[in-house]
């Protein structure tokens, strides 16, 4: 082979190779350049070799990088491997590249000459951020089924639980170390009904995801609603490799749902009532053909009684959708209690009203504050019931509020119910028998003075009688 040929196939190699060469002064003038290079940047090799320095070839960033980090590392160990830079080309994307550089010795031992090759990053760059991008989503997966309050398991074919999140720990209230190894089918509180888990698995492995209803036992012990997702995680083959599960705690929707339906069961029974009674009357009269002035009165008094737990009702609704209005006036707080329990009927030798002399005014919406003093007034009654007693309503300031107290000698509240009384639809066991009502009173109260800016107390004890205090701002009270 000639001698001709192969400088020429050499020279070829050197100007056609997948990557850019370099040669550089050490101050990084160019002084050759390949032709794989040029094509990349766009440049042609005149104006490269006519003063360009190989760092004039870099966008902004890596100039400053390479005055900073490349060169002085250059420097001191006479070459850098690997270094990722960004080069530039006019208008169009800059090129990411990985460079490799080493610097040369002349026969006088100075530094002569810089080698550089450079290789395209592109696919390289773009499988990187490819990777981050994936990394950061499954970061952010972790935390989102970290934080989640959904409990996450994953499990074994055979449903032996093996990843889970703190949701999980918090649900079924059990330390990391007490889940490992646990099966599902105790979390789901089948332990006992292996046909119930036989079923689920044949749906499982004929790759069918299952929702389903259910319950599961709290380390403490109590039961939890549940709404269980499970998901089988499949093979090439269809294989069952493991179950994936999202359960959540529904008991909180369960009890709303129960408590529901006792509200209708007990809203039907108290809106019959009253009904029954005017029916009763009405036919009483008829069956007569004589006008009855007893029968009347308790129509109107059962009409009236009708009439009320309509009006909660409604009450209620508007609270809930956030609809309550309020039309605020200047209101003498002693005058609206008298007015209630007059318009009550409850007996004037039964109810004391203390006062101080100068009269107490807020401003308020009068007819809501007299339904709150009306449900006071009727619970005091109510719940009197054989121990009766005398009830007094304290009217009084204190600094910047008026105190309105209801007090009564009747039954008590036992404390464990206490935090509940004030809760929509919520009567304390046995009331139903005692007395009627929709557990609508001390809510739609609650929530009517809170929506005056003020609030309501309590406080009771059992056999001694109760004191519920409605708190109202004297001046600059917050209405809304
Ligand atoms: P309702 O009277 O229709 O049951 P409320 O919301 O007015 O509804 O009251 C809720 C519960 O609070 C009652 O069921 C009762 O058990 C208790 N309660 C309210 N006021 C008194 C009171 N003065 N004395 C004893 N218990 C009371």
């Amino acid at each position: 082979m000639s001698e001709e040929l192969l400088l020429k196939s050499m020279e070829e190699l050197f100007e056609q190779a997948p990557c850019g060469f370099l040669l550089t002064r050490p101050d990084g003038a160019i002084i050759r350049v390949n032709q794989t290079l040029l094509s990349w940047i766009g440049h042609d090799r005149d104006e490269l070799l006519a003063g360009l320095r190989f760092q004039d070839l870099l966008t902004m960033p890596g100039r400053i990088y390479y005055e900073n980090q490349y060169f002085p590392l250059l420097r001191l160990q006479g070459f850098v491997k690997g270094v990722a830079f960004d080069l530039a080309r006019g208008d169009r994307e800059p090129l990411p590249v990985l460079i490799d550089a080493i610097q040369r010795t002349g026969d006088d031992g100075q530094r002569a000459l810089t080698a550089i090759t450079i290789v395209d990053a592109t696919d390289r760059r773009a499988y990187e951020q490819e990777l981050l991008r994936s990394r950061r989503s499954a970061e952010q997966l972790v935390a989102v089924l970290a934080e989640a309050s959904d409990a996450v398991f994953t499990t074994t074919p055979a449903g032996e639980i093996e990843t889970w999140n703190a949701g999980a720990g918090r649900l079924f209230g059990r330390a990391a170390r007490e889940i490992v190894g646990t099966h599902l089918r105790e979390i789901l509180c089948l332990g006992e009904d292996d046909a119930a888990w036989q079923q689920i698995m044949v749906e499982l492995r004929a790759g069918r995801p299952i929702h389903r209803e259910m319950t599961g036992t709290h380390a403490s012990g109590h039961r939890v609603d549940l709404s269980v997702g499970l998901t089988p995680r499949l093979g090439l083959l269809g294989e069952l490799l493991g179950v994936s599960a999202i359960i959540r705690d529904i008991s909180e929707r369960r009890e709303t749902e129960r408590l529901q339906q006792e509200f209708l069961a007990m809203a039907t029974h108290e809106l019959r009532n009253p009904l029954a009674g005017i029916k009763g009357n009405a036919q009483l009269m008829r069956r007569r053909a004589a006008y009855s002035e007893r029968a009347v009165d308790a129509i109107v008094a059962q009409a009236n009684q009708l009439d009320r737990l309509i009006e909660d009702l409604l009450l209620a609704s508007q609270i809930e959708a956030d609809r309550l209005e309020l039309m605020p006036e200047k209101i003498d707080l002693v005058a609206e209690v008298l007015a209630a329990a007059d318009a009550l009927g409850v007996a004037e030798a039964l109810v004391c009203v203390e006062a101080p002399s100068v009269p107490v005014q807020v401003m308020a919406d009068r007819q809501r504050l007299g339904q709150v003093f009306a449900n006071l007034l009727t619970n005091a009654v109510k719940y009197s019931g054989a121990h009766g007693g005398e009830i007094v309503v304290r009217v009084d300031r204190a600094g910047d509020e008026a105190h309105v107290s209801f007090v009564d000698q009747g039954a008590g509240i036992p404390p464990e119910i206490l935090p509940r009384i004030f809760d929509r639809f919520y009567r304390a066991p046995g009331a139903a028998g005692r007395a009627p009502g929709l557990g609508l009173g001390l809510y739609i109260s609650h929530r009517i003075v809170e929506a005056h800016g003020g609030r309501i107390t309590v406080e009771s004890e059992v056999g001694a009688g109760s004191t519920f205090t409605v708190v109202l701002p004297l001046r600059g009270s917050s209405l809304r």
